[in-house]
């Protein structure tokens, strides 16, 4: 059926009308024939490079400009700029070097968009790439099948020597007859010398070859110089192009098959005999068995047999996972689907006989077509990608609507409660190949069945729907068959539509199943995913999908256990792709996928809450009743909310510490006892040895109030729940408690480091614990967490812009089993400090990579050589030593290669985590030092008079001790919901009230201090109060917490990208 549908295709009959044509018309000319050609005069094909057998510099230049934000078109204009004498064309005919180009090249590109410098080093490292330079395989089908018919092949290429002084030729040279390269000739196309030499050298006259090329100039000249030419728009028409004029096939082989895997063989003798007995053959010829590289679970064989080209699918060998596998179930609903009308392959039998060919399989009718195993969609226009997509959604709707009684599948799946049931299963297969715990897992096993959604339709699921399980029509965008009905079932229907969004989300690296997030899906005409899902409900004539981001994160939950079962497999050698050991790692970064949704789909929740009184409500997690899902044993994170349906579900936000559980409000109680007995009588004398010529060293004075405070069980209360999920190394609070308990040391400027909870150390430690090796743990953490050490964050340079991290110059070069850093600093808090014995330092490692990936983050001891601290910097003239705020110098600094953090290239991810919860403490500290403010100053207005009555009567004082109150409680509420969203619903997603409550509270407590200091006079300046500390930290934190501005543009930004 399908091999007769694609001959109807006008396109393919033109193609093959004009073959016939160009056949006969040479036979009336009576021009010579070449018998092995099969009918062509042609004897070679020439092919460009860049843009015909490998991407073109102009398609890898706009994936750049988009990576680093450069504006569209500047690479392709700064190549072209200055025609034959500019910078790229020397190049070409090698006059200047790599360097010399790049150099000018840069210096164009700057020019052109008026910056200091353009990173074009990386665009050339992207260029030649291994991932980038590689030859489209419809090139290597078409040069083999050339080759085979005996033409010569060669490549003319206008190409340049890399700095190794290699020419840049990333194809297997075995595959053509000539070479001819502008670097190593001196002269580039469209120079008619060079087609002339390339001739030469395979020995023709221009007219006995075809030349494929991308760019109309050097097509011109050829075409002058009576050489046949075919302008190459994308591989796959050029080949087609060029099938027509060679008048032969240039695809012949099966699609996506490869030779069988020596442990998926299958008995021949065995399969033939069956099969000559199921179509009645009498006589045949040898069975030809390819196995399809798809088919990760059912292994799945194309088969060819007397002219009939069938599919055999298979269950896997070995001890299955329960009701996986089930081949019967792909066969019987193959079958009623196509009588309802859904394309699906023609299915021909079930043999349920294992002694056949080892396990039960069944036989289909092959669908050619094409299978677009990239959703990219490369090579395709626009319009046609878009058309791809669409078609795949009709489809999706077509089986969809499928009336289950009419082809009698009613009892092909329980009906309703789809959601549920597949989680309980997922869950259960998770379970039965868990090789370890992966957070991401046990989150949403608990999390999943909290925020089921409420109304389901049931409908034929497909299970895994998506771009490379359909076969499309090699012409039109119609599909022709759907595949791969393992995972089908009755079910909620919009858990097919989230799956077959997968790919929008996944990375183009991504192994198993090639995404697209890092494509431009606008540029390249394919829908968003978003888009996708309201096409879907238009189909259908459903109303909008509110909580598709739970769906996708059951699809990627589903996946992340699929994947897990694979790795299980491959560790018992049955998996049947090669892929199939990855997956272990890749199952942590998919579970780590849909958690991020399950974070999207719970800020839409709390969004949508009804704001009720918050007095009223309290949000005691740990007295939630045990979740049925929840697994005897796994971890409880109290942050998720009740166990309730997500609409139901009302997590309450404790504005005040009376609301907390029980345990911490004795803890708050606890600490505020230790405040009063302690701390606040302590603080004249630790100021007075802030002011002495001994402020260098730690005052003992704290040092016993440590001791104390650990005593007490004050101690590293920080780290939340969610990043020390067993308690390991704190406290265990979560973000809300610990705001009450955090603004509480903010009172008193000294608390924060009595009670371990003091910046930088609090970030550098929960640094350590979210991405340090257990060595890195063993080495630094364990002094931290016990206080015997200190710490510093270096990151801030004085010749650079630092806010913007992405300037940080700092080098982090390798030198053997070493990391050598050069770098100036300042701002540095805590390296002056005799006990500082870490440095978290942040530099650059790869200036060539993309913007977000060139930082790293290592772990310098703070007494290797080479670290020069020029000089202690102050902040309105105050110190603050011990730690200071040091200028130093790195010069040759070596550090061992194992101190560096995750990995080279992942410093930014470390800066984003490192300062999620820890920005958000200045602010709850802030709190504090404005409520200490307040106090003081409520007190000090009662007890002086001045014009004959206390100042507390004076109107003016009573207007600011009313808008300090006012003023405090609203950013305490902002703080406290960042805090409760991050909580609830995980740092990322309470982006927006961490950079909200960051902008507002340095300021609001300027102000606050500042009428403090208003009310108290003269006094309210000196250091026999906090108040003019305080407000010089509030002011310090404008800046030092990441300035006003960058917040500003991040609540503007957010603002706008989601409440439009
Ligand atoms: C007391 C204190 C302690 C510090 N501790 C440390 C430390 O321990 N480690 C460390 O590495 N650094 C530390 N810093 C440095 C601090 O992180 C930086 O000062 C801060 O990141 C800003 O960088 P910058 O000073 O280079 O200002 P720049 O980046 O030069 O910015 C200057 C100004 O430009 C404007 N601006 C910047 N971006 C935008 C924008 N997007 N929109 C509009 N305007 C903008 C703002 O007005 C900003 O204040 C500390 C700073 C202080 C004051």
């Amino acid at each position: 059926m399908c091999v007769r549908s694609c001959f109807r295709s006008p396109r393919l009959q033109w193609v093959w009308r004009t073959a016939f044509l160009k056949h006969t018309q040479r036979r009336h000319q009576g021009s010579h024939r070449w018998t092995h050609l099969g009918g062509s005069t042609y004897r070679a094909v020439i092919f460009d490079m860049g843009g015909v057998l490998i991407p073109s510099p102009g398609r890898v230049a706009a994936e750049w400009e988009v990576q680093n934000r450069i504006p569209s078109g500047t690479i392709l204009k700064a190549l072209m700029e200055g025609g034959e004498n500019g910078p790229w064309m020397r190049f070409m005919r090698a006059e200047i070097t790599a360097e010399g180009f790049l150099r000018e090249f840069g210096r164009l590109c700057s020019e052109m968009l008026k910056t200091t410098s353009v990173p074009v080093d990386s665009f050339f490292s992207l260029l030649t790439s291994e991932r980038v330079a590689k030859q489209f395989p419809v090139m290597t089908e078409a040069i083999t099948q050339i080759r085979a018919k005996g033409l010569q092949t060669a490549v003319l290429s206008n190409n340049f020597y890399l700095p190794n002084q290699k020419s840049f030729l990333p194809l297997d040279r075995k595959q053509f007859d000539v070479i001819v390269e502008s670097c190593m000739e001196g002269i580039c196309k469209p120079d008619p010398r060079i087609y002339k030499l390339c001739l030469e050298r395979l020995g023709l006259q221009p007219s006995e070859s075809i030349f494929l090329d991308d760019l109309g100039p050097n097509l011109k000249e050829a075409a002058r110089l009576g050489i046949h030419t075919i302008k190459v728009n994308d591989p796959e028409t050029a080949v087609k192009e060029l099938e027509a004029l060679l008048g032969f096939t240039l695809r012949v082989g099966v699609p996506n098959t490869r030779p069988v895997k020596k442990t998926m063989e299958i008995p021949k003798d065995s399969l033939q005999k069956y099969l000559k007995d199921l179509l009645g053959i009498q006589t045949t010829g040898p069975l030809e068995l390819l196995q399809f590289d798809h088919g990760q679970s059912n292994p799945t064989y194309y088969i060819r047999l007397a002219n009939r080209d069938l599919v055999l699918r298979k269950k896997p060998p070995g001890t299955l996972l329960p009701s996986a596998h089930a081949i019967e179930r792909e066969f019987r609903i193959m079958k009623a689907l196509a009588n309802a009308g859904v394309p699906v392959p023609n299915v021909l039998d079930l043999c349920e006989d294992s002694s056949v060919i080892g396990t039960p399989f069944y036989v289909m009718e092959y669908c050619p077509g094409l299978i677009y195993k990239d959703p990219s969609l490369p090579g395709l226009e626009p319009s046609h990608r878009r058309a791809i997509y669409t078609a795949m959604n009709t489809v999706l709707c077509k089986i969809h609507s499928v009336d289950l009684q009419a082809v009698g599948l009613e009892d092909y799946g329980k009906q309703g409660d789809y959601i549920p049931r597949q989680v309980r299963t997922w869950v259960k297969q998770y379970r039965a190949s868990e090789t370890s715990t992966i957070p991401a897992m046990e989150r949403l096993i608990e999390w999943l069945p909290l925020h089921l959604p409420r109304q389901q339709r049931t409908t034929v699921v497909h299970g895994d729907f998506r771009l490379d399980n359909l076969v499309f029509h090699p012409e039109e965008p119609e599909v022709l068959a759907v595949l791969d009905w393992e995972l089908s079932t009755l079910g909620d229907p919009l858990a097919d539509v989230a799956y077959s969004c997968l790919a929008h989300y996944l990375p183009s690296s991504f192994p198993v199943l090639r995404g697209i997030n890092d494509c431009d899906l606008t540029q390249l005409g394919i829908p968003a995913a978003e888009e996708y899902f309201r096409m879907y409900c238009l189909q259908m004539g459903l109303p909008p999908t509110e909580n598709w981001n739970f769906y996708m994160a059951f699809s990627f939950f589903r996946v992340a256990a699929i994947l897990q079962g694979v790795y299980k497999r491959s560790l018992t050698g049955q998996a049947s792709s090669t892929y199939a050991e990855q997956t272990g790692k890749l199952t942590e970064f998919v579970s780590n996928l849909a958690w991020d949704f399950a974070v999207k789909e719970g800020f839409r929740v709390f969004k949508e809450m009804p704001f009720t009184n918050p007095l009223t409500r309290s949000y005691h997690t740990w007295a939630r009743p045990q979740s049925q899902w929840c697994p005897t044993g796994s971890r409880s994170y109290s942050s998720v909310p009740e166990a309730s349906p997500a609409h139901t579900s009302r997590g309450g936000l404790v504005i005040s510490p009376e609301s907390l559980s029980p345990p911490v409000r004795e803890l708050y109680h606890r600490l505020k006892h230790f405040m009063e007995q302690r701390v606040y009588p302590a603080e004249p004398e630790l100021q007075s040895h802030q002011a002495s010529a001994a402020r260098w060293s730690p005052s003992p004075l704290i040092e016993d109030l440590k001791e104390k405070a650990k005593a007490e069980g004050l101690w590293n209360l920080f780290l939340p729940l969610e990043a020390d999920p067993e308690k390991k190394y704190g406290a265990g609070l979560t973000n809300v408690e610990y705001a009450h308990l955090c603004e509480l040391m903010g009172t008193s400027l000294y608390a924060p480091e009595v009670c371990n909870c003091s910046a930088p150390d609090t970030g550098n430690m929960e640094l350590l614990v979210r991405y340090g090796t257990e060595a890195q743990k063993a080495r630094w953490l364990i002094p931290l967490l016990e206080g015997k050490a200190r710490s510093c964050f270096a990151m801030t340079e004085p010749q650079v812009a630092s806010s913007d991290a992405t300037n940080i110059e700092a080098s982090i070069r390798e030198e053997d089993s070493f990391y050598v850093i050069n770098g100036h600093k300042w701002w540095i808090t805590g390296i002056l400090d005799p006990r500082c014995q870490l440095c978290v330092f942040m530099g650059k490692t790869d200036p060539h990579a993309p913007r977000h990936r060139q930082q790293s983050v290592l772990l310098v001891p703070m007494d290797t050589p080479g670290i020069k601290i020029i000089r202690p910097l102050t902040v309105y003239g105050l110190e603050d030593a011990p730690g200071g705020h040091g200028e130093v110098r790195f010069e040759h600094v070596r550090v061992p290669k194992e101190n560096m953090v995750l990995g080279p290239g992942r410093g930014f991810e470390i800066a984003q985590g490192r300062l999620g919860p820890g920005r958000i403490h200045h602010c709850m500290r802030l709190i504090g030092f404005s409520e200490r403010a307040l106090a003081l100053m409520k007190a000090r207005v009662k007890s002086r008079v001045a014009f004959g009555k206390p100042l507390v009567e004076q109107g003016t004082v009573l207007a600011d001790i009313a808008q300090s109150r006012v003023e405090i409680e609203q950013a305490r509420l902002l703080v406290l919901r960042a805090a409760h969203l991050m909580d609830l619903a995980g740092n990322k997603a309470a982006a927006l009230d961490i950079a909200m409550i960051k902008m507002v509270a340095p300021s609001m407590a300027s102000r606050v201090i500042d009428r403090a200091i208003q009310a108290f006079g003269a006094a309210g300046l000196s250091s026999d109060y906090p108040l003019a500390q305080f407000f010089t930290w509030a002011r310090a934190l404008r800046f030092a917490d990441g300035p006003d501005e960058v917040h500003r543009a991040t609540v503007a930004k957010l603002e706008l990208k989601h409440r439009i």
